[in-house]
């Protein structure tokens, strides 16, 4: 069931989502060639330890239940990968996904860091992913359905010569991480049941998952880690946007400064 949420309702979410941002901050810092990511996902499960708030993605249902606090995908992974003893190198990129819940409410963020000096196409590919949902928050605005939001972010990504993932998508968001309805990054036929129209108190998580090369996906025999078909690079940005009568609030704001 899609529930539309309250002004004192988003308010506690974006504590939930203000935390998400203070992990990512600090994972951020972090950064650098020789960390594995299984310490960058230690630095998210302590904070989140701290301010006593639930991890949302440890033990998350599965053929094997997720194992970590973070999705920590790098270069080729799209999304969902599993943090461990990989040390970063010069001129990767790597994708940090997380979420809590803070007083019974969600929040969930991703983004695209680079490592030290990146090559040209992962630059640009990091300009299209973060352009891509800039084009989604302001289509909340401009626009009357997510379909035609949608339609926006997959025409911009194909003028920058890349392709927007379509086997995963957003979410809404509230007291459950996935909520109705599911937030496509990409326009299709059978859209039509699936669409919505954007209202104040609709909360989503938008994820726009940009691949260099073909939009065609594979998972590892992890059971998670999600990769590009042709191993060409990939970026995830991640916000969880409220509607408001004001527009859209990003409440997931500060994520990747
Ligand atoms: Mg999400």
């Amino acid at each position: 069931m899609l529930t539309l949420k309250s002004r004192r309702e988003i308010g506690l979410m974006r504590e939930a989502c203000q935390l998400v941002v203070e992990a990512h901050r600090l994972i951020s810092k972090m950064i650098a060639p020789g960390i594995t990511t299984a310490a960058l996902d230690r630095v998210a499960e302590d904070l989140f330890h701290q301010r006593g708030a639930t991890p949302l993605f440890k033990g998350f249902p599965g053929t094997v239940p997720f194992p970590a606090v973070t999705c920590i995908s790098v270069n080729q992974q799209v999304v969902h990968g599993i943090p461990g003893p990989y040390e970063l190198r010069e001129g990767d990129i790597v994708s940090v996904d997380t979420g809590c819940r803070l007083n019974g409410w969600c929040g969930d963020g991703a983004w695209t860091y680079a490592v030290g000096e990146i090559d040209g196409l992962k630059a640009r590919l990091r300009e299209s992913g973060q352009s891509a949902l800039q084009t989604a928050i302001q289509g909340m605005r401009t626009r009357k359905r997510w379909s035609q939001v949608a339609r926006q972010i997959e025409r911009g990504v194909a003028r920058d010569g890349f392709t927007v993932v379509e086997d995963f998508v957003g979410h809404g968001i509230g007291k459950e991480m996935h909520e109705e309805p599911e937030v496509p990054n990409y326009d299709s036929e059978d859209f039509e049941e699936r669409d919505f129209p954007i209202k104040t108190g609709l909360v989503l998580a938008i994820e726009p998952m940009v691949n260099a090369g073909t939009s065609e996906i594979m998972i590892l025999d992890d059971h998670w880690t999600v990769v590009t078909a042709d191993g060409a690079p990939s970026v995830h940005f991640e916000h969880t946007v409220a509607m408001t009568k004001e527009g859209p609030a990003i409440l997931t704001e500060g994520l990747g400064q």
